[in-house]
């Protein structure tokens, strides 16, 4: 590890000038940071502590819910608004890391943990374009059972690790930030980008903004509402896939629906087409898989994850089977 310098930000205007000085990081939990660091994956000289910034969980008029950026993620999973409105986040929340990681995480380094991707790991052996731009991807040739299925490009097939983030983009989810320039809100599903020919540059977020809290608008429908994780242990493992969905049904007909896959991508991956696809459509597992066909048509899987193709159809009919209840 690199020396560096560790100051605790006093509010979000010192948080953001000292966070926009060169080679600055924010420190939330540091469950991920830190071990970056140590693995000199990330050789930050200053870090800037935010962990004691605004983590207040606020119910809202209008109906929606601001959660402070440096909120734990089990004080998000335990709050009993996100329980009762939104129950898909506080079990997507649940189904990541351990009790104890999830006391020290926030909700701003949920949102911008980096990839497990192995090859990105191994500084000493492996190439990757996301450690070191123009240098190959060694997970394209390699073992790549766990990479992405959609939206991948050929310089990078890595996915994105979070659970959390799968449940904010089913939610339509807005991340507030705050940099020299002011502040600013962006849609969670624009919050992350895919590889292209820059999988290094992994969000739109500008240099040095900070993320301050996280919102999620009304949703009645959510209040029913699942996240199902497939892994390959029932604990400490993160997903192979995982799908996120709420459902709003009228006499049978799905009126409306939210679903998001994870595992699949380089980022949370919000099913648009399977979501317009559903629209008015008869709630039955026969329906539930064509629009799951239609979602993932474009799926391009690799050698060693084609597995993922047939694990997430079935998932999203499961899951969505499973909030339509009795169904044929
Ligand atoms: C053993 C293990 C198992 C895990 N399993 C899972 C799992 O199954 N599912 C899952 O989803 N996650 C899992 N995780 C990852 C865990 O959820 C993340 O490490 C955690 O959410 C990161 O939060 P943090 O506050 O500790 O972030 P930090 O490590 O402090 O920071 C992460 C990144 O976010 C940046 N950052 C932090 N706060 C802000 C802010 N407010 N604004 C801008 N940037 C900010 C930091 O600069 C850094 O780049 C696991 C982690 C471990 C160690
Ligand atoms: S998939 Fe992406 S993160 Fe993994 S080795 Fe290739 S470039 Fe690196």
């Amino acid at each position: 590890m690199n020396s560096f310098t560790y100051a605790r930000a006093a509010d979000v205007i010192d948080a953001v000038q000292q966070g926009t000085r060169v080679h600055a990081k924010y420190l939330g939990g540091g469950t991920n940071l830190v071990d970056l660091m140590r693995e000199t994956l990330e050789q930050p000289s200053a870090l800037v502590d935010v962990s004691g910034l605004s983590s207040d969980i606020t119910e809202r008029e209008d109906g929606s819910l601001l959660i402070g950026a440096a909120a734990r993620n089990t004080a998000v999973a335990e709050h009993r608004a996100v329980r009762t409105r939104y129950p898909l986040l506080a079990r997507a929340i649940l189904a990541g890391a351990s009790g104890q990681i999830r006391n020290m995480a926030t909700v701003g380094g949920n949102l911008l943990q980096r990839t497990r991707c192995t090859y990105f790991y191994d500084n000493d052996g492996s190439r990757c374009n996301k450690r070191t731009p123009g240098q190959g991807c060694d997970a394209i040739q390699g073992f790549n059972r766990i990479h992405a299925i959609l939206g991948a490009s050929p310089s990078c097939v890595a996915t994105h690790p979070s659970d959390m983030c799968v449940a904010l983009a089913a939610l339509d989810a807005l991340v507030h930030v705050t940099g020299l320039d002011g502040s600013r809100t962006i849609a969670v599903v624009d919050l992350h980008r895919l590889p292209g020919d820059h999988p290094e540059i992994e969000t739109n977020l500008r240099p040095g903004e900070l993320i301050t809290a996280v919102e999620l608008p009304a949703l009645p429908f959510a209040q029913r509402s699942v996240y199902r994780k497939v892994r390959d242990r029932a604990s400490y493992a993160f997903a192979l896939i995982s799908v996120a969905a709420a459902l709003d049904l009228d006499h049978g007909i799905v009126k409306d629906v939210r679903l998001a896959l994870g595992g699949v991508a380089h980022k949370p991956w919000r099913a648009l087409k399977l979501e317009a696809s559903l629209k008015g459509q008869p709630a039955t597992t026969q329906s539930f898989l064509a629009a799951v066909e239609e979602e993932l048509a474009d799926a391009t899987p690799l050698p060693h994850n084609k597995f993922k193709v047939e694990l997430a159809k079935r998932t999203v009919v499961a899951v969505l089977a499973e909030l339509a209840g009795d169904i044929s």
